[in-house]
This record gives C-alpha cells, sequence and structure tokens, in this order.
C-alpha cells in the first residue's frame, strides 16, 4: 500500500485527539465555573467525604489531602480517599462533587463491586499493552511480520479493554456519589443538578478517551491489512 508522504489513517488520530480536547475542556470550563460557586451548606470536601463515608457505614477509610491539581482519587490499597488541596479545603460545588465521586469508588470497593475488581484486576495487563503495543506494531510494519501486527494489536485491545471497564466504574461511582449528597442532604437540589453537570462532563473523559482508543485500534487493523495485501 502506497500513500506517499500522507498516511490517511492519522485522520483516525486527528479525530480522537480532538474529541479528548473538546472533553477535557468541557471539564474544566464546568468544573471551573461551579469552583465559584459556594455550597449552601459551607460543607468542605474534606467533611462532605466523612460524612458520605459514615452514612456508608464505612468507617476506616481516611480522607487525606494531596497535592495538585485534579489529583483526587480513591486509593483501594490504602484505603484512602485523597483529594487535591483544592477540593480538600474548599465548599464549592465542585470541591463536593468530587469528594462524594471519589466516596463513591470507597464505597465500591467497600461493595466488592464486580466492574472495580476487574479493573483493578487488569491493570499490569492493560499498562504492558498500552506501552509495547504500537511499538511492538511498528516493528512488525517495518519486518512485514504478521505475528508481531496481530500481537501488537492484541495487546492494544488489553489497554480498551481496561477503558471500556473504566466506563461503568466512573458512571457508577458519581451516581453513588449524587444518591448520597441527596440522601445526606449535604446539598439541595439545585445544587445537585449543579454537581450532576461537573461529574457527567469529568465522565465524557473517559468516553472520549475509550473512543479515541478505539480508533487507533482501527488504525492498527486498517494499517495491518493494508500491509496483509501488499505481501
Ligand atoms: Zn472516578
Amino acid at each position: 500500500m502506497y500513500y506517499g508522504w500522507f498516511d490517511p489513517t492519522y485522520i483516525l488520530l486527528i479525530i480522537g485527539a480532538g474529541l479528548c480536547l473538546l472533553a477535557s475542556a468541557r471539564v474544566r470550563t464546568t468544573a471551573a465555573k461551579y469552583s465559584k460557586v459556594r455550597a449552601a451548606s459551607g460543607m468542605t470536601g474534606e467533611q462532605t467525604a466523612l460524612r458520605i463515608l459514615r452514612a456508608a457505614g464505612i468507617q476506616d477509610v481516611q480522607v487525606v489531602p494531596v497535592q495538585g491539581s485534579l489529583t483526587d482519587h480513591y486509593d483501594p490499597s490504602s484505603r484512602r480517599v485523597c483529594l487535591s488541596e483544592e477540593v480538600y479545603n474548599r465548599s464549592s460545588i465542585t470541591a463536593v462533587g468530587i469528594a462524594a465521586h471519589e466516596c463513591g469508588h470507597a464505597i465500591q470497593h467497600e461493595e466488592n463491586y464486580a466492574p472495580l475488581s476487574i479493573r483493578t484486576a487488569i491493570v499490569p495487563a492493560a499498562n504492558i499493552g498500552s506501552q509495547l503495543a504500537w511499538p511492538l506494531f511498528f516493528i512488525g510494519i517495518i519486518l512485514s511480520m504478521r505475528p508481531l501486527l496481530t500481537f501488537g494489536i492484541l495487546l492494544f485491545s488489553l489497554a480498551v479493554l481496561f477503558q471500556l471497564v473504566t466506563l461503568p466504574v466512573e458512571f457508577n461511582a458519581s451516581g453513588r456519589a449524587l444518591k448520597m449528597l441527596e440522601g445526606t442532604g449535604i446539598l439541595s437540589p439545585d445544587e445537585n443538578k449543579q454537581v450532576k453537570s461537573v461529574l457527567t462532563a469529568a465522565a465524557l473523559t473517559y468516553v472520549a478517551a475509550l473512543a479515541s482508543s478505539v480508533l487507533q485500534l482501527l488504525r492498527m487493523v486498517i494499517l495491518a491489512g493494508g500491509r496483509r495485501r501488499d505481501d
């Protein structure tokens, strides 16, 4: 297959990158907008997290501050809800929403929520897959070695699978967060709608990441197919 200097499958990469950029721009503007809106209860991210965890009957999960921006996460190995400083100390809609979302992951862990367990189990394989897939694939292209092309595609599929399993985990954590915020009365119904728009924007970044990976996988399949016709 001869394309001259232009490989048309680059279009797939550009579409994927565009989707990711749009999603991350949207989450940044939404989070910034509601980080200026103070929750009426005045509860900080830390207080929100503690209240939700206790309401869920979880006593042994710690809530700790971590450095950086958008570094919020739940660490299942140390059983800690780690909140960035602007979430930990602030009582904005964004801070409360993110704190509640991370607690959603802690509750998933407590309940052995299946997609979370699957996701944790495939992390090592997915990491290897995403690092080695393209290098092996390109060596396969250069050397015209079909088994390497197939192996590269299989490895990359592991990374795609990881991103696919991430979707239910993230959407479910946000669903739990909204339910807990409503149930505990931390936020008013109107405030809950605002939190929902922040969490939905955040979840869409995972959808965009998956779409971008699926497009990359498609590109590999097209390139491998073209290579096959060359032989
Ligand atoms: Zn999450």
